[in-house]
């Protein structure tokens, strides 16, 4: 069960709200050799290329993989190596309504140029009809919860049937990523993550980008180092972290899709 953000401090509190039961985790027997198999290969594919990585795991989980994207430097980079490897494995982007028309166009460009068509999820509700029934944009008043709406509610169903996704994080982006094992168990989503970028930092990335041609979103040549959604990106200045122009303002620094509790 997912766990819900927290609601906004202007919100009027329920006095009848019936509280989740929280079920015990125990590990089936099978779940518990998934778990060592992950961490024996873990160990292996520490020293591994990205391009291995991917390897084992379309080998490893077959039609079971998928790739959730929002086309970012990183995601380009592994669309790059699935176009050489494996265009069959399944590719997402979870299409908010609130991305910037620049990667709603490198989206078309990948199709282009790599040959893989990426899957747009959305929301059930549009933006006009989301931003009616909570009175305005909630990404103003509540990112959390418009995150949980927009990106999370429908990465779920994304997953539905999947086994194993792939994910373009490194560990050097921030101190939540830091820990990020090259394969390991996703237990929020409830399944097998591998990040085959773990290991690399920026300038890895922007050298396999241009060496190989790989398109990339034109916003990255106009301070904006991570993008997201348009109303919660800003650029950046000089020094600042390169997440820094993510939710700008406030504690928030993860949408819930690589942290570990939101
Ligand atoms: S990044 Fe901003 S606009 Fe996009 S889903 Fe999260 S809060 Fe909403």
């Amino acid at each position: 069960m997912l766990q819900q953000p927290a609601k906004p401090m202007t919100s009027i509190a329920s006095p009848m709200v019936p509280q989740l039961r929280v079920v015990p985790n125990v590990p089936s027997e099978k779940h518990k050799k998934l778990l060592s198999e992950l961490e024996e290969r873990n160990r292996e594919l520490e020293s591994s290329t990205p391009e291995e990585i991917i390897r084992w795991g379309i080998e490893r989980f077959g039609n079971g993989l998928t790739f959730a994207t929002a086309f970012g430097p990183e995601g380009m980079v592994i669309l790059h190596h699935l176009s050489q490897i494996d265009r069959s494995v399944h590719c997402f982007n979870l299409d908010t309504g609130y991305q910037f028309k620049e990667t709603l166009e490198l989206r078309e460009l990948t199709k282009q140029k790599l040959g893989i068509e990426v899957e747009l999820c959305r929301p059930d509700e549009s933006v006009a009809e989301y931003e009616a029934a909570n009175g305005g944009p909630l990404y103003q008043t509540n990112p959390s919860q418009c995150c949980f709406d927009r990106k999370i509610k429908v990465l779920n169903k994304a997953i539905s049937g999947k086994t194993a996704w792939i994910s373009a994080i490194r560990r050097d982006q921030s101190p939540d990523r830091a820990a990020a094992p090259i394969v390991g168990w996703d237990d929020k989503f409830k399944l097998v993550k591998i990040n085959p970028l773990a290991n690399l930092t920026k300038g890895d990335i922007w050298t396999a980008i241009l060496d190989n041609d790989v398109p990339y979103n034109p916003l990255h040549d106009q301070g904006f180092p991570s993008i997201g959604c348009e109303p919660c990106t800003r650029p950046i200045q000089i020094g600042e972290d390169e997440r820094a122009g993510r939710w700008s303002g406030s504690a928030k620094t993860e949408c819930g899709l690589h942290s570990l509790d939101s």
